[in-house]
């Protein structure tokens, strides 16, 4: 397990104004992390991950089990930042029955057509599964804000996209959330913080490697010329959007599996504090089994 306080630091604290550029990217993001070193610290974390593979399966079940749960996970990042190896590692021992993954792109004319919201809620994970949201809701305050035309082709009765525009959408967004955490969905947010450089080291990576080519985007490398701006607008968002009942959570990502680690250990702990157990079978539904085992247990007698 990862300490406590070492969680709490990764944490937005509601209602204050932080600086993105106060948050680490990288492995020694906490100064017991500097201490063991980096192999130490990446041979840990992969062993963390490891352990909370299992106990993210056992913590899904009993959220099936106890059917009143539901957890949604946010993921938001730039580019490059690891956003499927998340997916893929975290939530690789989970059965599939019980989780579901949506990935969000342009939106298409018909969802332009409602409300920001409307695709995202037809997405939510029912009770006791846990939804993915491989970007979300937060990219209409994010890319929409970087690039304002976008917003200008969706007929929206606003005509102005000043700072009032976008106060009252991240004002949905926590009624939003407030709403959901109100009737049963967990949300959980993580914005996989990677440094400018790591980023170009990864886009390096993919494009020397051929076999990599098809994860290439060259609207990638036109984002990236607007890395400022998004770090302006993942900051805004962030300190407008971490409340109490929805906290962000900041994950060094320079390195993958400190990352994996992170996301896993804050979805085991928190799904765990619901402190789901497995509905109770009563006294008369007891019986009724032990009378359906003895009878099975003497007709296979009689067959031998
Ligand atoms: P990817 O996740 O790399 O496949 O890319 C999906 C693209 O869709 C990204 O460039 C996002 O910025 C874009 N996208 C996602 N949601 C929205 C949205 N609500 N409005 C505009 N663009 C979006
Ligand atoms: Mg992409």
């Amino acid at each position: 397990v990862i300490p406590k306080k070492i969680l709490k630091s990764l944490r937005v604290p509601p209602g204050e104004a932080v600086q993105l550029a106060d948050y680490a990217t990288d492995w020694d993001f906490h100064p017991e992390l500097v201490k063991l070193g980096k192999d130490q610290v990446r041979e840990a974390a992969g062993q963390i991950l490891a352990e909370n593979q299992t106990a993210l399966a056992e913590a899904q079940e009993r959220l099936w089990a106890s059917d009143s749960w539901s957890v949604l996970v946010v993921l938001q990042a730039m580019d490059a930042a690891g956003k499927d190896g998340i997916i893929k590692h975290v939530m690789a021992g989970i059965n599939p029955q019980g989780c579901q993954v949506f990935s969000f792109k342009v939106p298409s004319a018909e969802e332009v057509d409602h409300n920001f919201l409307w695709r995202y809620m037809r997405a939510l994970p029912e009770r006791g599964r846990i939804g993915i949201f491989n970007r979300s809701y937060y990219e209409d305050v994010l890319v929409v804000r970087v690039h304002p035309e976008i917003l200008e082709k969706q007929r929206l009765p606003a005509r102005k996209f000043d700072r009032k525009f976008w106060e009252a959408r991240y004002d949905d967004i926590n009624r939003f959330e407030r709403h959901l955490v109100r009737n049963g969905t967990m949300v959980l947010k993580f914005f996989l913080h990677i440094s400018k450089d790591e980023q170009r080291r990864r886009f390096i990576d993919r494009l020397e490697d051929p076999e990599k080519h098809w994860k290439f985007s060259l609207g990638d490398l036109a984002e990236r010329q607007h890395w400022d701006a998004y770090q302006e607008a993942y900051q805004d968002a962030l300190n407008a959007t971490s409340t109490k009942w929805a906290p962000w959570y900041v994950i060094p990502s320079d390195l993958k599996v400190t990352a994996r680690a992170l996301v896993s250990e804050v979805m085991v702990s928190r799904i765990e504090r619901l402190k789901l157990g497995y509905p109770e079978v009563s006294g008369e539904v007891e019986q009724r089994l032990a009378d359906a085992l003895s009878a099975l247990r003497a007709e296979a007698a009689k067959g031998r």
